[in-house]
């Protein structure tokens, strides 16, 4: 199911006296393919969830629509919409087994879409082996794994045959191991079932891994769409830029056609050679194992230090004191200081 999103707006009171408005979702104006999986990336604040709760009809725009394929949906309550939605503290009833917990949206069910007893349970049974907690069916969520807990969630969300399903931080109380665990099994059974899927994180690691596309977002605006590689390597404005990539893009106020601007430089953009072209001071050299990562100082660096990232069998010999370098121009980029465009 294709989704389109026009013009679509959601501003909150201000909760001080006199205050503008919080305009959480400011002017949205783009469509979903079918079939993909889109990450919806930015900081805390940004807005993310209020456009996910929008999708899902949850709260109403203040101005604007959405589109599931050709029907306008800016009316329909939620339970009309076809969605399945996931959120991060599981939401679990904790007196229902598994079984009961997968079988609940399916027991609701009136006229038509009405199932038997049978039906319901060979739908629960087919969701749960998709997720791989079929050997769980009879635990109470207290007996189970925080990562178990949310392949019950997504079970869950999922046994109704959702048209969109929509994903808020599901993997923000897992610990670290599991939450990449998990991330390849959201991609894979998003795959399996080819649902449209928004998936909501202010992890830009995560979005990038296993999103189709991703959408960068900032105090409610929309600041690029694209595939997660092109974003990276194409960044239309500093804040883009600096939020994809670890460690962050490495800043410093340069002149540039002589006018004042901000360079900024990925970690893995440095060539470390004597014959470069420009200098850095090399301030502490940390080992990480495949790759070595330099902390520099420079009197234009903008923020704390600078960090180059370089394969570990290139460190050899290189030590603390005055370096130079060359960057590669794929990793380097300009931006206007006054509007933090991209002009370079
Ligand atoms: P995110 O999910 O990206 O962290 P949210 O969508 O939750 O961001 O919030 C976006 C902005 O809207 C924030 O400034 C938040 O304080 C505000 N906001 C969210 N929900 C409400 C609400 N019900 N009433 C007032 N302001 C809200
Ligand atoms: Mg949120």
């Amino acid at each position: 199911m294709k989704l389109v999103l026009k013009n679509l707006t959601k501003a909150f009171p201000n909760r001080k006296k006199g205050g503008e408005d919080v305009i959480a979702v400011n002017n949205f104006d783009f469509e979903i393919p079918d079939g993909k999986l889109i990450g919806l990336l930015g900081p805390s604040g940004c807005g993310k969830s209020t456009t996910l709760n929008l999708i899902s009809g949850l709260e109403a725009p203040t101005s604007g629509q959405i589109f599931f394929g050709d029907e306008d949906v800016t009316n329909v309550p939620p339970e009309n919409r076809g969605i399945g939605l996931v959120f991060q503290n599981y939401a679990l009833y904790p007196h229902l087994t598994v079984m009961q917990n997968i079988l609940f949206p399916l027991q609701n069910l009136k006229g038509d879409a009405k199932l038997s007893k049978e039906e319901m349970n060979a739908k629960a049974i087919e969701v749960a082996k998709l997720v791989q907690i079929d050997e769980l069916l009879d635990r109470k969520p207290s007996e189970l794994s925080g990562g178990q807990q949310q392949r019950v969630a997504i079970a869950r969300a999922l046994v109704k045959k959702p048209k969109v399903l929509l994903l808020d931080e599901p993997l923000s109380n897992l610990d670290a191991r599991l939450r990449i665990q998990t991330r390849e099994e959201i991609r894979r059974i998003q795959k399996e079932t080819g649902i449209t899927t928004i998936f909501v994180t202010h992890d830009q690691d995560e979005a990038m891994s296993i999103s189709d596309l991703i959408v960068v977002m900032k105090n409610g605006i929309v600041q690029q769409i694209g595939k997660p590689q092109e974003v990276y390597d194409n960044p239309k404005n500093l804040f883009v830029a600096q939020f994809l990539g670890v460690p962050p893009i490495n800043l410093f106020k340069s002149s540039f056609k002589g006018k004042e601007a901000y360079v900024a430089i990925r970690p893995e953009g440095f060539e470390i050679t004597p014959n470069g072209k420009y200098d850095l001071n090399l301030d502490v050299v940390e080992v990480m194992g495949r790759d070595t990562s330099l902390v520099c100082s420079h009197n234009s660096c903008v923020g704390k230090n600078i960090r180059c990232i370089i394969p570990a069998e290139k460190a050899a010999g290189i030590n603390p004191g005055p370096i130079k370098f060359n960057a590669n121009p794929a990793k380097r980029f300009v931006f206007d200081l006054e509007t933090e465009e991209r002009i370079c």
